[in-house]
């Protein structure tokens, strides 16, 4: 007998149950079952849940419901009832997409905001009724001080990724927000961590909340096998580009620390022969998506992107995750390789290190309590600049059960002392005959002219 509560048991209305339907979803995820029948009877929520857990639905669908239960009949254009907001255009766009899913079999309106774009076609939006509004705090002020936007109708906020939005320094912003706002609301904050500022801010947002909390599907889970090659930052980009062809991976997320690198490291990976395309917020919105979806449907096998970028992208479930950089707070590392691995499928997370970043390593560590792999890349090294077309020796062993180079002949693992056997230069001896193979050796990583192996991109 299944005893697993359905979207019906929730109560919610029959045009949401449809489209939930039409989605595909059969049961609440646990943060659904926890937050819909709460906020549906007007209470108000803290909810630590991170994207991948199906949160969206959760606070999306209750949302939709009461609007339904209690509709407006004269209803004032550039007037919400509900404002989302949310840290970045991304998930903005992200968010107002489930809105218009769960909302379709409805006339309930909504509508997205967020900077970066021309302002008149949002005004232009705005001179019509709404219901649901998804913004970003900055472009959400501009509207509200030219007084295209009035707040004084809004019957709920929902604060989603709060504390990536302190993160980003919107927490000013944010307080503006809160003073435009009808004292009497419904106010949902999510967040993935409890810290002391996040529970400073629910303090003064939330009246008497439920605290709702998932744990995140695969926290540094045993499913992901995380590794790191200690090299240096001049080498990080042709050792990437070599570890991406020599494993055949065909789906890997690159993080980079800034918006610069990610463009200079997809560029060089594309020069190699690879895939590539760089995500981040100096990109347009256009450029972005069309990244995004050439990445989903397997047209990009490699997507760089920084830390903010990917935040609430809605990839998961990725065979491999590299760190290019580690992140600067190690919080990240989690989010980051939680990206892969997840819904019982195996993944790799792989970190580049250099000596700098020794004390981030360290920090991580802590963090997720367990020592990460050190493995030495077999066949590589600096001065090796083309190597023996990969698919010559190695086709044979793509697509791998754990999606990591083999250790066996990619790469290997080293124990602590086993970093000894890198060479003053970083590199550790080169596979025995491996740089002997080279065509066109070259000392300098800089001047690689690695042949295009788009062949080893294959699924
Ligand atoms: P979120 O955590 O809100 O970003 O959702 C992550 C993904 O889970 C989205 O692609 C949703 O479409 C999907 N999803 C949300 N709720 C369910 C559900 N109950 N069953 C299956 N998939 C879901």
């Amino acid at each position: 007998m299944n005893t697993q509560i359905t979207f019906a048991d929730l109560g919610l209305a029959e045009p949401l149950l449809r489209a939930i339907t039409d989605a595909g979803y059969e049961h609440p995820t646990p943060i659904q079952a926890q937050a819909i029948p709460h906020v549906l009877t007007g209470g108000d929520l803290l909810g630590a849940a991170q994207t991948g857990t199906g949160k969206t639905a959760g606070f999306t669908l209750p949302i939709l419901h009461r609007l339904l239960q209690k509709p407006l009949a004269n209803r004032k254009p550039g007037q919400p009832r509900v404002l989302i907001l949310t840290p970045t255009r991304e998930l903005t766009a992200q968010v107002e997409e489930s809105v218009r899913l769960y909302s379709q079999h409805t006339a309930i309106r909504s509508m997205v905001m967020f900077g970066g774009v021309n302002i008149n076609p949002q005004i232009n939006a705005l001179r019509k009724p709404l219901d649901v509004l998804v913004a970003t705090p900055g472009r959400l002020l501009d509207h509200a001080q030219q007084k295209t936007l009035d707040l004084s109708a809004v019957e709920i906020l929902v604060l989603d990724e709060a504390d990536r939005m302190l993160d980003m320094g919107f927490i000013r912003d944010i307080r503006r927000i809160l003073t435009l706002l009808p004292k009497t609301r419904q106010n949902l904050l999510f967040s993935a961590t409890f810290s002391d500022e996040i529970r400073q801010l629910s303090k003064g947002v939330l009246n008497d909340p439920i605290e709702v909390s998932v744990a995140r599907r695969n926290t540094a889970s045993e499913l992901v096998s995380q590794s790191m090659v200690l090299t240096e930052q001049a080498h990080k980009r042709d050792l990437l580009s070599y570890i991406i062809r020599e494993s055949g991976w065909h789906q890997v997320l690159v993080f980079t620390r800034t918006k610069h690198g990610a463009n200079r490291l997809a560029e060089k990976l594309t020069k190699d022969g690879l895939s590539a395309a760089a995500i981040h917020g100096n990109k347009s919105q256009a450029a972005r998506t069309r990244a995004l979806a050439g990445f989903k449907d397997g047209q990009v096998a490699v997507l760089v992107a920084t830390d903010i970028a990917a935040r609430g992208l809605d990839i998961d479930q990725l065979p491999n995750v590299v760190n290019f950089e580690l992140p600067n707070v190690p919080e990240d590392y989690v989010h980051r390789i939680g990206r892969t691995g997840r819904a019982g499928a195996e993944g790799s997370a792989m970190s580049l290190v250099d000596k700098t970043e020794v004390k981030l390593l360290n920090a991580i560590e802590k963090l997720i309590k367990r020592p990460i792999e050190r493995i030495t890349i077999e066949g590589w090294s600096p001065d090796m600049v083309t190597a023996e077309p990969a698919h010559n020796r190695q086709n044979d062993d793509r697509p791998r059960r754990n999606n990591a180079p083999r250790k066996s002949a990619g790469a290997r693992p080293a124990n602590r002392a086993g970093e000894g056997r890198r060479t003053p230069g970083g590199q550790r001896p080169a596979h025995p005959g491996g740089q002997n193979r080279s065509r066109n050796a070259s000392s300098s990583p800089a001047r690689s002219t690695a042949a295009p192996r788009a062949a080893l991109l294959g699924k």
